[in-house]
């Protein structure tokens, strides 16, 4: 029977207009365990009309079976599912998925205990898929008036909101903590990136500090040496000086200058010579020390110049820097004439005499072959002899002397090389009787060269083979022709030169750490080297000490 109208009398409790009270009201009661709703008991009845009058979520469950009743608060609590089919019936069959979890509970409250949660957290099957709650609830007993329990009274709030919110922001400010941490750690790092780019940049200041003292005493240096600078491009040519070298090339501070016009200026004997350098330093990356007479642009004024350079290749490798410095050095080139004219002048004087000498000497020879006074011919050989290495050392002197005050010509002419050689071979015979003197050489060379020059240069390049080789040991002279040049070689079997020397050699009055008490001056292979230098030519050594010496030198083939 429904209870449609029924809301005066038994029915009162329900006559509320909540969604619930209608919902019990129509509901028919008859049928269920609970029977007739006019049969409830009025515990019963005016409990659910507690819950029902309350705002806030309730329910009671009634008798051991715990049938449920609830109001309207409580209803979203039973989602889509459980509503309504859970009114008036037993609360453990509409909640079967936590029943092993709360069941206990509401035992303990059947046995006269109260229970009170907090956010305990159950997953409910309300909504069609299983989802996790939190509630806060208490459940106390309903006393009868005998003091036995009748029901459980439950006060229930879902918190699954507040607490989704609190589990954010745990998780929230764990990651903002892991964040932080993060932070702190790169933070840390950049401390200490920051630190080591503190130190680089200490040392990139003390390096520049540095570079700038080098290069503030590079300048007092450049300037109290009062150099000038120049720097050459190797493919525009450009030519960039500083004032002091358009100084020394007779030029104003700020008069241009280029390389054509510097070269125009050097003295016409040593024109080709620095010119053939440079180009060959800029483009060959050979040496450049070269010292030369300049005449002054506007003053018309002579300076010896000495120029040292190098050539720096850019990185890109497309074009080179050749850089360096020239620097005054007519007071030193003023003394050493000084000294040139002296020695020219004693050597001069010594000639003349040294010349008589040699005349008397050889009448003597003769008056005393004649006179058959056989006794007296060995000595004055012996002193012809002194005399004429007496005459050739005053001749190396004057020659010297001649070279550097730049008074010696070279009269070119062609002849044969080879030729020339086998001349000098017959000559060697005669002079040198200590040594084996020969010249493997058959083809002629024409060369255009100095004649005497050269013959100067191989006389010297035997006279010295057979200075530092053991007597009796043969001197090899060969000359060949290769591409456009002659190369004639003068081998020894003699002490050697040490490969750090061979360069040495033909420094002016450098002497050999191999000749012991050898005498010399150290002239001849520089005067060789002048000789062979000024015809465009090239002069050398290969040697190992102890195991004999070549000496090579090339001069340039007749047209
Ligand atoms: P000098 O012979 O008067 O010392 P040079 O200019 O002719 O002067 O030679 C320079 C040095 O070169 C010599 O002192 C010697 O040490 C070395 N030298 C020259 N020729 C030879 C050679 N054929 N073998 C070994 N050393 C040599």
């Amino acid at each position: 029977m429904r209870n449609e109208n029924l809301t005066q009398g038994a029915f009162s409790f329900v006559n509320g207009s909540s969604e619930m009270a209608s919902l019990i009201r129509m509901k028919n009661w008859s049928g269920s365990p609970l029977g007739a709703l006019e049969s409830w008991p009025e515990m019963l009845k005016s409990m659910i009309a507690t819950v029902l009058a309350s705002p806030f979520p309730m329910h009671i469950c009634w008798g051991k079976q715990l049938f449920l009743f609830y109001n309207d608060a409580y209803r979203p609590i039973l989602g889509s599912t459980k509503h309504p089919v859970a009114m008036g019936n037993p609360i453990g069959d509409s909640f079967p998925e936590v029943w092993e979890q709360v069941g206990p509970l509401y035992q303990t409250v059947l046995e006269g205990q109260s229970v009170r949660h907090s956010d305990r957290e159950l997953i409910l099957n309300r909504n069609g898929s299983p989802e996790t709650c939190y509630f806060d609830f208490s459940y106390s007993p309903i006393i009868g008036r005998g003091g036995q329990v009748l029901g459980v009274m439950t006060y229930v709030v879902e918190t699954s909101v507040r607490k989704f919110a609190e589990i954010e922001k745990l998780k929230l400010s764990k990651s903002v903590y892991a964040i932080n941490e993060e932070l702190t750690t790169s933070n840390e790092e950049l401390v200490q990136a920051n630190e080591e780019l503190m130190a680089v940049q200490e040392h990139l200041k003390q390096t520049i500090n540095q570079l700038e003292e080098s290069d503030t005493s590079l300048r007092l240096a450049v300037e109290a040496a009062d150099f000038g600078i120049w720097h050459i491009h190797s493919l525009s040519r450009d030519f960039i000086t500083t004032p002091r070298l358009r100084e020394l090339f007779g030029l104003g501070h700020f008069e241009k200058i280029i390389i054509e016009q510097a070269i125009t200026q050097i003295r016409e004997d040593f024109r080709d010579y620095v010119s053939t350098t440079l180009e060959n330093a800029i483009y060959n990356n050979g040496e450049y020390d070269v010292t030369y007479p300049v005449i002054g642009l506007n003053d018309n004024k002579l300076r010896w110049l000495r120029a040292i350079g190098r050539l720096r290749a850019d990185p890109s490798g497309e074009f080179s820097d050749f850089t360096g410095v020239v620097m005054d050095v007519s007071d030193i080139k003023k003394d050493e004439e000084r000294k040139n004219d002296f020695i020219g002048m004693v050597s001069h004087e010594l000639k003349t005499p040294l010349t008589s000498i040699s005349a008397y000497l050889q009448f003597l020879e003769m008056q005393i072959s004649k006179a058959g006074a056989d006794n007296l011919q060995r000595p004055v050989a012996r002193v012809i002899m002194q005399v004429r290495k007496m005459s050739k050392m005053i001749e190396g002197f004057l020659d010297l002397a001649r070279f550097e005050s730049a008074k010696i010509q070279l009269n070119r002419e062609i002849f044969d090389l080879a030729g020339l050689c086998t001349e000098l071979e017959l000559e060697f015979a005669d002079q040198i009787g200590t040594h084996i003197i020969k010249f493997s050489g058959k083809e002629s060379v024409m060369v255009f060269a100095d004649r005497d020059k050269i013959a100067q240069v191989i006389n010297n390049l035997v006279g010295n083979a057979a200075k530092y080789s053991p007597n009796g040991s043969t001197i090899l002279m060969s000359c060949v022709r290769k591409k456009n040049i002659a190369m004639v070689s003068i081998q020894d079997q003699g002490i050697g030169v040490e490969g750090n020397e061979q360069v040495k050699l033909f420094e002016r009055y450098y002497r050999g750490e191999n000749n012991g008490t050898i005498a010399g001056f150290g002239i001849g292979l520089y005067l060789s080297a002048e000789i062979i230098n000024r015809h465009n030519g090239k002069i050398w050594v290969e040697s190992e000490a102890g195991n004999g010496s070549t000496f090579w030198f090339t001069v340039p083939l007749a047209n």
